[in-house]
């Protein structure tokens, strides 16, 4: 049997998704590079709306990594979610410094070099918390840490991140930090120290995820490296570009959008995920405890539950409901002639064959107990009932079982009683000593029959036979 993924692996299509995003990123960066230093127009909005898609989607992200975090108890998704909080805090501050979008020299008191400074907080910060996250996760005190941390604790360390990107945020407002920018143009941070290894964090950010040993490739890895690898284009593009309002400002802040919601669509794959195997495994196990492991019809505890169901519907809507008890014969001579092995495989072929023979939705075949079997029929009159026990019984007789003894084959032998508004009995369990008694009778005239009780008299199956019209 082909073993089942691990189920926080990623399928083979969610890996050629995944390559295929990873492809387009790296194709749209370098396509861009050449005319990454092309000015195009100061659109305003775009800021505002970049900014704010950014913001919502990484704390998302970090929500849903904290939830995650929460059920699963794995540390490493705390500074992973950390990551994201970091960003979210830090891009919407670095939206009101900005010049020329809430006034011509930002908001907060900053200086024409706060708004690149948030830059490099932002984009050395983001793989910085990716790469502490997966270095945590190879420790050796991870699974340490995830049991003895309390999700107390673990949202106090979770606050640092967004409490350390207000700090840088405060540091790149006081106006002391060299600059990197001058009027629009890049050139001053694409040759600093700054900017490299702003660049340098998002290259050690990828190949901790590419190169650090995992026994599989998770959805959460895969859509991680999507997002630390548009954050590298990202970067990239930003200090090839050279200035602000370029072709390659334009398509790197893009590319941060891009990295913002590669994870958080793949979470949000995931949780569906849970979802729907959530929902096949609640069918398969409501379907598991109905049935007889055995023989695969209901088991009692279904059949008690139909049976008082469908009686109190047969109360309401007048309408008949008839039962059978089916006994196997002989059966203890069987087992002692075959063995209890060969008993069971001939319990489950004789439980089938009843099973085949009942056609309507509402029609239960149930294991009662041991070799004893019950057939529910609502809506079903004693006639119609008989007719049905009758086919089953032929129905075994032509699987031709060898009995215990030479040219005799397995049978059985069922008692049958209805209820109906004209006669019917107090109550259901009236109705099934009724039908043991016919069974009981079916027995003593020599097994292998089909009797009722109505009215309480007991008659074989062939009384109720339609009389032969001769011609
Ligand atoms: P009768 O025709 O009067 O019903 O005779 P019988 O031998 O069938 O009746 P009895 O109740 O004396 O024996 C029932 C036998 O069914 C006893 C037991 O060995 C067998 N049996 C009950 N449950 C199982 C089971 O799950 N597997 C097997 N192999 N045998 C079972
Ligand atoms: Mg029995
Ligand atoms: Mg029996």
């Amino acid at each position: 049997m082909p073993k089942a993924p691990h189920r926080s692996s990623a399928t083979a299509p969610q890996r050629k998704w995944a390559l295929l995003l990873a492809l387009l990123i790296v194709l749209a960066a370098v396509v861009t590079v050449p005319y990454a230093a092309i000015a195009l127009p100061v659109v305003a909005p775009f800021l505002p709306i970049f900014a704010a898609t950014v913001t919502l989607t990484e704390a998302l992200t970090a929500y849903l990594l904290m939830v995650q975090f929460v059920a699963v108890r794995r540390f490493y998704l705390v500074p992973l979610a950390g990551a994201y909080a970091y960003v979210a805090m830090l891009v919407p501050i670095q939206l009101l410094v900005f010049p020329g979008v809430f006034a011509p020299m930002g908001l907060l008191g900053g200086n024409t070099q706060s708004a690149v400074w948030m830059w490099v907080f932002w984009h050395g910060g983001f793989p910085f918390f990716i790469g502490l996250s997966l270095l945590l996760r190879q420790s050796r005190v991870h699974g340490a840490l995830g049991q003895r941390v309390s999700v107390g604790q673990a949202g106090l360390l979770f606050s640092l991140a967004p409490l350390l990107a207000c700090a840088m945020a405060w540091l790149a407002l006081q106006g002391d930090l060299p600059p990197l920018i001058n009027g629009n143009s890049f050139k001053t941070l694409s040759d600093s120290v700054a900017g490299w290894s702003v660049w340098g964090l998002n290259v050690a950010a990828v190949a901790l995820v590419l190169l650090l040993p995992k026994k599989r490739w998770e959805l959460v890895n895969l859509f991680l490296f999507v997002a630390v690898l548009a954050s590298l284009a990202d970067v990239s593009l930003t200090l090839l570009s050279s200035a602000r309002y370029s072709l390659g400002w334009y398509v790197s802040r893009l590319l941060s959008v891009v990295s913002s919601v590669s994870l958080l669509a793949a979470l949000i794959y995931q949780i569906t995920q849970f979802y729907q195997e959530l929902a096949t495994t609640h069918a398969s196990l409501l379907r598991s405890s109905a049935r007889d492991k055995l023989t695969g019809v209901y088991n009692r505890n279904s059949f008690d539950n139909a049976a008082q169901a469908e009686w109190q519907r047969a109360q309401r809507s007048g309408e008949p409901l008839s039962l059978v008890l089916v006994d196997i014969d002989h059966f203890k001579r069987y087992n002692d002639h075959f063995g209890h092995v060969q008993g069971d495989f001939c319990l489950h072929a004789v439980a089938q064959a009843l099973a085949r023979s009942v056609h309507r939705p509402t029609d239960m075949v149930a294991r009662y107990g041991g070799e004893e079997f019950v057939i529910l029929l609502p809506g079903t009159r004693t006639e119609q009932a008989l007719r049905i026990a009758e086919q089953a019984r032929r129905a075994v007789a032509d699987l031709r079982i060898p009995a215990h003894a030479p040219g005799l084959s397995v049978s059985f032998s069922a008692g049958c009683a209805s209820w109906d508004a004209n006669a019917g009995f107090p109550d259901f369990e009236d109705m099934l000593v009724a039908a043991d008694q016919a069974l009981y009778k079916a027995k003593a005239q020599g097994r292998n029959q089909v009797w009722a009780q109505e009215d309480q008299v007991l008659r074989p199956a062939s009384a109720y036979e339609e009389p032969q019209v001769a011609y």
